[in-house]
């Protein structure tokens, strides 16, 4: 079977018409035959698309053609099958929602991640702060990282500041998946009294292609159907089967369609569970299937 390359990127760039810009983007994607999610606003391009080899270059191709994208980092993954369903490209306000405004000229200083790794290893007085959900982190995180208790990052800014107080004076550097969202968040943390925030360039994904099994636990939650993306090349999970509670890190949304929660259940629990998060969500949806069928 011929592999899938998966891309990931974003670009913080003035879009005059996105509407405009969102059609032809589109039509180009159906030509190359991909699939995937694309986001487009005057603020700029966030995406992931899917194809083959040749369809993944001739698009890498394709964007660095604008100058407005010229030299735009993707993040490449490789898989068995696709992770979109079809191809959709859609015009938002903003193609990242903080809830709250910022200026992105205030992000936080870009550390490659070699510059990180070194950090990481030398300076114990740096606090590393995950700017992810906490459904994220709780499958994989950077060691000893601070993490927020958030569900979506609409609630970093108010969250983030409490959380993060003891830490106004340190050096913070901060990551998530690919570096979007740390963009408008250590902008968020700066223009709020935070003295020396930093954010990994390219997220997670970039540190874990150079420098796998060092200091990444766990696996990386991605949004898309794969649900995670691995850094390590072995890694013990840090989740438990929410069935069982045999160690597991497979995400699911649950079956049972009222429910649809992401949980985390086993292969094994999966199939005796009719993919539910819990047995009351599988007596349920049985019962309800039951009386469908009767009725
Ligand atoms: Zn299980
Ligand atoms: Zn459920």
């Amino acid at each position: 079977m011929e592999s899938i390359h998966i891309l990931l990127y974003y670009r913080y760039v003035q879009i005059e018409d996105p509407m405009r810009f969102c059609k032809e983007h589109l039509a180009l994607c159906n030509h190359l035959g991909l699939r995937g999610r694309i986001l487009v606003a005057k603020e700029g391009m966030n995406g992931s698309v899917s194809g083959t080899k040749e369809q993944v270059a001739a698009y890498k191709q394709a964007v660095h053609a604008d100058a407005r994208f010229a030299g735009m980092p993707f993040k490449e993954d490789i898989g068995v099958s696709h992770p979109f369903k079809k191809m959709v490209v859609k015009v938002k306000p903003v193609i990242l929602n903080m809830g709250a405004d910022v200026t992105l000229e205030n992000t936080g200083t870009h550390l490659k991640p070699d510059e990180f790794l070194h950090l990481y290893e030398t300076d114990k007085d740096m606090v590393v702060v995950d700017a992810r959900n906490d459904y994220e982190w709780r499958v994989g995180k950077f060691k000893n990282a601070v993490t927020l208790p958030i569900k979506t990052f609409r609630d970093f800014p108010k969250v983030a500041l409490q959380e993060l107080a003891p830490y106004k004076n340190k050096k913070i550097v901060m990551y998530c998946t690919g570096g979007i969202r740390c963009e408008k968040a250590s902008a968020y943390l700066k223009e709020n009294g935070f003295q020396d925030v930093s954010q990994i360039d390219g997220g997670i994904l970039t540190f874990g292609k150079q420098y796998p099994d060092t200091i990444w636990e766990g696996t990386c939650f991605v949004f898309d159907r794969r649900m995670v993306s691995n850094i390590n090349t072995e890694h013990t999970p840090l989740t438990v089967c929410e069935i069982c509670t045999r160690p597991c890190d497979l995400y699911r949304n649950c079956s049972h369609s009222t429910c649809d929660a992401y949980c985390v259940v086993c292969i094994d629990c999966e199939q005796s569970h009719g993919g539910c998060c819990s047995k009351a969500c599988f007596v349920e949806m049985q019962t309800k299937a039951m009386r469908n069928s009767i009725f």
